[in-house]
């Protein structure tokens, strides 16, 4: 028999032992790598991933990535931002410890890029960029300050009436056909030289549309300080989903150098669709509007972001201009109401102008800026300070004029006051004015110079008006932003705007002289 030997036992375990602890790993395979359950439109559910987390990033067979966006007990369900034609149920899915980020930085400018920032525009790509987390938290209350600057559109009616200020969300609403792009696109167009980087992201429209902006930024020289985050309707709906978020981490990364940046979301409307795709492929159930519950709280996370940082954080702003598209004028439809008590403020556009020809087709009495009036360059103030009230009552008259109300004069008269300022309000799409024609044209139709200049005369009225004022005041452009309301110019304008105004009053006056 052979002897008990203690130590030679003591010495084999504690030798298996050892091996056991160098070949230990915390995690057991099981839960580093699943298996594809079933593959759908958009998503796929797998099994096995248990300790995987919210918002990580998964790793297909076919190096393709998806992000984990729903955890059940016994599977998770993983959006798609590719196709999903290779994969198959069985396949391995592994964890990444990643989230979902893209790369950013000055490269991007002039680009048009997918919400993953891959070049869309054929012309190669961007090099080595550093890269950023697509789905963070916005800044805390205390990395803010109060927005301070004016973002001008280059539309005297909104930058007069409802003015945005940097670092502000203003929601541009409106039905469809109505001018909601075309408000973007020239307020884009003008930050030329103002130093306020663009993206503009479209969501879900068709490709004929998305050419057309982008030609219309390129042929107006805009794309130099912009880039364009394109998703299409039939690109998958995980894609979709993320594409504001990108628009905004591409915007972060100027607004965290200290510049000033402003991202157009168009639209939000399109965007809110695709999420409620994604809810009902991943079986969430369905609330008011059959959107999920937690739509809000997707707007509000995107919308957060936008900000004034304060200068110890280098200053830099991030305006939010997200679109919304209403459905026969209803603006208290859910995904509406959502934006608006979101945003700072909204611009509602009215079908109602838009085909009576009165563009940009701003309803002001049914528009608001909570934040911008503080940020607006004073001498608006002094023109624009009663223009509103004046332009909603004249809305009101007109209506009640229609039903051939007999006049007195002094009605007469304030319509025909309303008529012009409505008139002077107007503006053609890519003409954004500087900051000193429109105070100049302001100023001309609130002290009622233009009242007896013909309505067809109105445009070179105030051709005339830019003309003069340029000529004989070759300053007032630098010095708009800071004329106080008593200054000398105020009158030195006021005589140069009515001598021009009575040339093209006169009936003799001829188009052909001016300048
Ligand atoms: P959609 O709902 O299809 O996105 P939208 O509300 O964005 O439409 P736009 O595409 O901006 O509307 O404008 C609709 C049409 O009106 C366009 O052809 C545009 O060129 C024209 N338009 C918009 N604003 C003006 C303007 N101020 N002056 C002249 N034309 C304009
Ligand atoms: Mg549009």
């Amino acid at each position: 028999m052979k002897e008990f030997d203690i130590h030679s036992i003591l010495d084999e375990v504690s030798r298996a032992m050892g091996q056991a602890m160098e070949n230990y790993s915390p995690l057991p395979e099981t839960e580093e790598i699943g298996t594809i359950r079933s593959v759908e439109e958009g998503i796929v559910w797998v099994g096995g991933l248990t300790r995987v987390q919210f918002e990580e990033l998964v790793l297909f067979d076919d190096e393709s990535m998806g992000m984990v966006l729903d955890i059940l007990p016994d599977r998770v369900g993983i959006v798609l931002f590719g196709s999903n034609d290779t994969l198959a149920s069985g396949q391995r899915v592994a964890r990444t410890h990643r989230i979902l980020d893209m790369p950013v930085g000055p490269e991007f400018l002039g680009r048009v890029v997918d919400p993953l920032g891959r070049p869309l525009d054929g012309l190669g790509s961007m090099g080595e960029t550093e890269r950023r987390e697509v789905l963070k938290e916005a800044p805390p209350i205390l990395d803010r300050s109060p927005v301070v600057k004016p973002l001008q559109t280059g539309l005297k009616v909104v930058d007069a009436l409802i003015p945005i200020g940097r670092g502000q969300r203003e929601l541009i609403l409106g039905d469809r056909q109505t001018g909601k792009t075309a408000i973007a696109l020239d307020t884009i167009i003008n930050q030329r030289g103002k130093g306020v980087k663009c993206i503009y992201c479209a969501i879900g429209q068709r490709s004929a549309g998305v050419a057309k902006t982008i030609s219309d930024l390129k042929e107006r020289g805009a794309m130099d300080y912009t880039t364009v985050v394109v998703v299409e309707g039939d690109d998958p709906p995980g894609l979709q989903y993320i594409a504001p978020y990108a628009a905004t981490t591409m915007a972060e990364y100027f607004m965290h150098r200290g510049e000033d940046v402003m991202v157009v979301y168009d639209d939000l409307t399109r965007h809110a669709l695709a999420y409620r795709q994604l809810s009902l492929l991943l079986r969430r159930p369905p609330g008011r509007e059959a959107f999920p519950g937690d739509i809000f709280y997707i707007h509000s996370r995107l919308l957060e972001r936008a900000t004034h940082l304060k200068t110890e954080l280098g200053g830099g702003s991030l305006t939010a201009l997200p679109i919304a598209e209403t459905e026969a004028q209803n603006i208290s439809a859910y995904i509406p109401t959502n934006l608006i008590s979101i945003t700072d403020g909204q611009l509602y556009l009215s079908p109602d102008l838009f085909q009576k020809g009165v563009l940009p087709a701003v309803e002001v009495g049914k528009s608001v800026s909570r934040v911008g009036g503080k940020a607006q360059i004073p001498a608006y103030r002094k023109v624009a300070g009663d223009l509103r009230l004046s332009y909603t009552q004249f809305h009101e008259l007109e209506s009640f004029a229609r039903f051939g109300a007999r006049l007195d004069d002094s009605t007469r008269k304030s319509l025909n006051h309303g008529l012009r300022v409505r008139e002077a309000l107007k503006q053609d799409q890519f003409s954004p004015l500087t900051a000193a024609r429109q105070i100049a044209v302001l100023l001309a139709v609130t002290r009622g110079y233009l009242d007896p200049v013909p309505e067809n005369r109105m445009a070179r009225a105030q051709e005339a008006v830019f003309e003069k004022i340029e000529a004989a005041l070759p300053d007032l452009e630098d010095r708009i932003d800071t004329i106080g309301s008593d200054d000398p110019l105020w009158e030195k304008m006021d005589q140069v705007i009515r001598d021009a105004i009575r040339e093209v009053e006169a009936p003799d006056a001829d188009p052909g002289s001016s300048g």
